[in-house]
């Protein structure tokens, strides 16, 4: 007799009543194939599915958990937190010692308004954006995933300044016809899109280290660029750090880079796995934000208090001493195993790592742009992935996302991952 997997369970019976039987699609396996794990519980590097397999974890959340799963520290501020009230509706002192915390940490910040998800962040900074400035006009690039905010879900356009069409059904044309899609990493592009539109342009919004492309670096010379049009076009530099934000550095990527955006998107790691997100930039800009200004914008769960109570305290423990060197060198470790352990199998493969993220890719060399990574083998990442999670590895189920490392990411856990690739490389 067979008994069929709890997972595969538990995805029939979620397909009746979700659509696909996932709360956000990229869960749903839909890119590898196959049956999604249903997760009963995480601890450090790892996480369990409902047939009580264990993983070594590379998502963390997609972010979030950077301290490693269920740190005691952070459950324990959100059992505290809990006993004193879920929800208030009301302002807190936690807010204001969260908003001193960042404003203190991310170099551009002098204001930040909190909101619950990264969408709503991106989401509140366009508007600022084109209230700030009076224009309707917005550029994104093409693989830059910034939430899922009607004008900012744009397939890539493929020639040069097409205006976008939506990606999405439900989004109009009228929507979107704002937005401009610009290639990743291109300078002559944005120079020509200043050229013929300068003055229309509201902002320019950018994944500064873009992790939704798999994981592709912005060129130096492109952020510059970015930097220097914006201002010289009086049009706001935005750098979506929802992702890359405390993950590269401890400054996100603007202290990286040492640019400075006129408006920062952050979630994920902020709210230490709970849902905490923000936006935000000059005190001067950020006064244009309703209750002070005209741009309005609010939220029911806005700096939850058990919400934010983990991401304190995980902002707290990312400041311990050393973190980020310990965090940069398991991902590098990581990229680089993996790398030798595909070459010694004759596999063309590469990985790369900034900070705790990493990408791996199926190809010769680490792609600049969205063209680029869809150039790379995604069968073969297709396989290569559904075989690690056999031997217990859980990378991101898709080609397209970067990966993660967290604080609780060994030595040896990354060994043992490496050691698991090179059995499975060997059998591609
Ligand atoms: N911006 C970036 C760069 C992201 O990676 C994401 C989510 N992956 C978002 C925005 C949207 O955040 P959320 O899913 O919390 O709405």
């Amino acid at each position: 007799m067979t008994t069929i997997s709890k997972n595969d369970q538990l995805f029939e019976r979620a397909q009746k009543t979700t659509p696909g039987g996932v709360n956000s699609p990229v869960r749903a396996f839909r890119s590898v194939g196959g049956t999604p794990r249903f997760i009963t519980r995480a601890e450090g590097p790892y996480f369990w599915d409902a047939d009580g397999k264990r993983y070594i974890d590379y998502i963390g959340s997609w972010g979030p958990a950077i301290v490693g799963h269920a740190h005691p520290q952070v459950v324990k501020a959100v059992q505290e937190a809990a006993t004193r009230g879920l929800s208030f509706g009301a302002p807190t002192e936690g807010e204001v010692e969260m908003a001193e915390e960042l404003v203190r940490l991310v170099p551009s910040l002098e204001q930040v308004r909190l909101v619950s998800s990264g969408t709503e962040a991106t989401m509140s900074a366009l508007r600022l954006a084109r209230g700030a400035t009076g224009r309707d006009k917005i550029v994104k690039f093409e693989g830059c995933y910034h939430g899922h905010a009607d004008s900012l879900l744009v397939k890539a356009g493929s020639g040069l300044l097409t205006f976008g069409n939506p990606t999405s059904a439900g989004v109009p044309e009228d929507f979107v016809k704002h937005t401009l899609v610009l290639d990743y990493n291109d300078v002559a592009q944005i120079e020509e899109a200043f050229a013929n539109f300068g003055d229309e342009i509201a902002c320019v919004i950018v994944e500064p280290v873009a992790g939704n492309m798999n994981l592709i670096k912005a060129s130096e010379a492109f952020l510059q660029a970015l930097r220097a049009l914006c201002t010289k076009h009086g049009a706001l530099l935005i750098f979506d750090e929802v992702m890359c934000g405390f993950r590269v550095a401890l400054g996100g990527a603007q202290e990286l880079y040492g640019i400075q955006p006129d408006l920062t998107a952050l979630g994920k790691v902020i709210g230490g796995g709970l849902p905490v997100a923000a936006f935000g930039g000059s005190a001067k800009l950020m006064s244009n934000m309703s209750p002070v200004g005209a741009v309005y914008q609010a939220g029911t769960l806005s700096g939850n208090p058990v919400a934010v109570a983990a991401g304190m305290t995980t902002l707290k423990l990312i400041q311990q001493p050393g973190f980020y060197d310990q965090l940069g060198a398991t991902a590098r470790r990581l990229a680089d195993g993996l790398t030798v352990a595909a070459q010694d199998a004759g596999i063309p493969f590469c990985a790369d790592a900034v900070g705790g993220m990493f990408g791996l890719y199926f190809s010769e060399t680490p792609p600049n742009n969205y063209a680029e990574m869809m150039a790379g083998n995604r069968e073969r990442f297709n396989v290569f992935f559904h075989k690690m999670l056999d031997e217990g590895v859980y990378f991101a189920p898709a080609a397209f996302e970067a990966g993660f490392v967290s604080a609780q990411h060994s030595d040896d856990v990354i060994d043992e991952t490496i050691a698991a690739a090179r059995r499975v490389f060997a059998t591609l």
